[in-house]
């Protein structure tokens, strides 16, 4: 999401007369768009902060923050933490006019708007080089999962109108772009009212995909909730939808489920996913898991670790519950699991993950592959890079190909990783 926002402030900001720079040493303005789901992620914004501190004692700077730390600290980083510029999400149409203004004194803008989809603003691509973009669909969420800060940070959900995102995904095609990914919080709880009638995300995907059957599309990320069979139904028809679902699982205890509130069981998880199974075979399934939430006893440990092996996951995201402040779960539930504990449960977790991609990829060999080429590999001049349908990355022999191509690839080897092939 935050690579979409970028874009919007980029867009705004350009069209005011600012312009972007590759690097830091060049710049006026620093801007740091920032994520507050996970306190690690916070840490390290307020240690680039320090540094960026020290370029401004030097030579002059304003310092910006952007996003989800924005709406959670507002005024505090002006106070304790030297910035000039306190934007939050739906703020970012008065940025030029904030950066101006910082020159005599700091600002903080973080007001919540539940109306703002930035309707009107294309976001700048800042990799102009790149053949993939990510296109958002819709803003905030109401899901209230009991350890997020992102109902807080980013408001209600609202979906972006269809003609804006299609107007967007006709555009990034035209100008080469071949792959796009449509980006919300929860894709599959997009909404969009003309007047005249409701387009859900499975109607949304499917004009996508029609725009043109060399355009890739992927999405994320689905709640497993709202993923909808119609939805399944339709990522099965079309060939330029990926084959790829990512869908987050949490925790595989029923009862940690209810205590993180997602709304679904174990039972009702796995259900889906036969679903997805049985309608898309050749599709490859991820997913985000936390360790060590509130309550998390070893039984709850062990049947999130039974979930795994059933589903045969793909790949998967995996972190250390850390708490959030002011999110329901710091307010009702004990942190009641060590960082000692949390760390060895989560050492398993990547262990198993890690034979289970290897044996996902292990399975692939000898099968041929579309693979679209993203660039060359960074490892080896005479290789490209790509991925294929199923968002693995691919690794294989240059041939007579560019960027955005589309080359057939034999998978002759692997690691938990990356696939490796030929072209035939
Ligand atoms: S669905 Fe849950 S985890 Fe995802 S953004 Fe919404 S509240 Fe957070």
């Amino acid at each position: 999401m935050n690579v979409s926002d970028s874009g919007i402030v980029g867009t705004i900001l350009t069209d005011n007369g600012f312009q972007l720079v590759n690097d830091t040493s060049e710049a006026d303005v620093v801007l740091l768009n920032t994520c507050s789901i996970r306190d690690n992620a916070e840490k390290k914004v307020k240690n680039r902060i320090q540094e960026l501190n020290t370029i401004k004692k030097k030579r002059g700077l304003i310092i910006g923050i952007l996003g989800c730390m924005a709406e959670r600290l507002k005024e505090d980083l002006i106070t304790n933490y030297g910035v000039d510029v306190v934007c939050g999400v739906d703020s970012y149409r008065k940025i030029a006019e904030a950066i101006n203004n910082s020159i005599d004194s700091s600002i903080a803008l973080t007001v919540l708007n539940s109306q703002e989809t930035y309707e009107g603003i294309t976001p700048l691509q800042i990799n102009t080089d790149a053949v993939t973009a990510f296109v958002s669909i819709m803003r905030g969420c109401e899901n209230f999962c009991s350890y997020c800060v992102v109902p807080y940070t980013r408001g209600r959900e609202r979906s972006h109108s269809v003609k804006s995102i299609i107007t967007q995904c006709e555009d990034l095609f035209s100008k080469g772009y071949r792959e796009i990914t449509l980006l919300g919080q929860n894709v599959n709880s997009y909404r969009f009212n003309d007047g005249e009638r409701t387009t859900d995300f499975a109607d949304l995907i499917k004009q996508v995909a029609e725009i043109n059957p060399l355009l890739r599309v992927r999405f994320a990320t689905s709640h497993p909730k709202d993923i909808s069979d119609r939805l399944i139904d339709v990522i099965a028809s079309y060939n330029n939808i990926c084959k790829a679902v990512h869908l987050p699982l949490q925790s595989g205890s029923s009862d940690v489920l209810k205590r993180m509130n997602r709304k679904y069981t174990r039972e009702e998880y796995l259900e889906k996913i036969k679903r997805i199974k049985a309608t898309i075979p050749d599709c490859s399934i991820s997913t985000d898991i936390i360790v060590g939430f509130c309550g998390e006893t070893p039984e709850d440990f062990e049947q999130t670790l039974e979930v795994m092996r059933i589903v045969e996951y793909d790949y998967a995201f995996m972190f250390a519950y850390s708490q959030r402040p002011d999110t329901l779960a710091a307010k009702k539930y004990a942190d009641d699991i060590s960082l000692q504990e949390k760390n060895r449960r989560l050492t398993q977790l990547i262990n198993l993950q890690r034979d289970l991609s290897m044996a996902s990829n292990r399975r692939d060999i000898g099968k041929v592959y579309e693979v679209m080429v993203e660039e060359q590999s960074k490892r080896s001049a005479d290789k490209l890079f790509g991925r294929n349908s199923q968002n693995k990355v691919v690794i294989f022999d240059v041939g007579d190909f560019k960027k955005g191509d589309y080359a057939k690839v034999k998978i002759l080897d692997c690691t938990s990783a990356t696939l490796f092939g030929k072209t035939l």
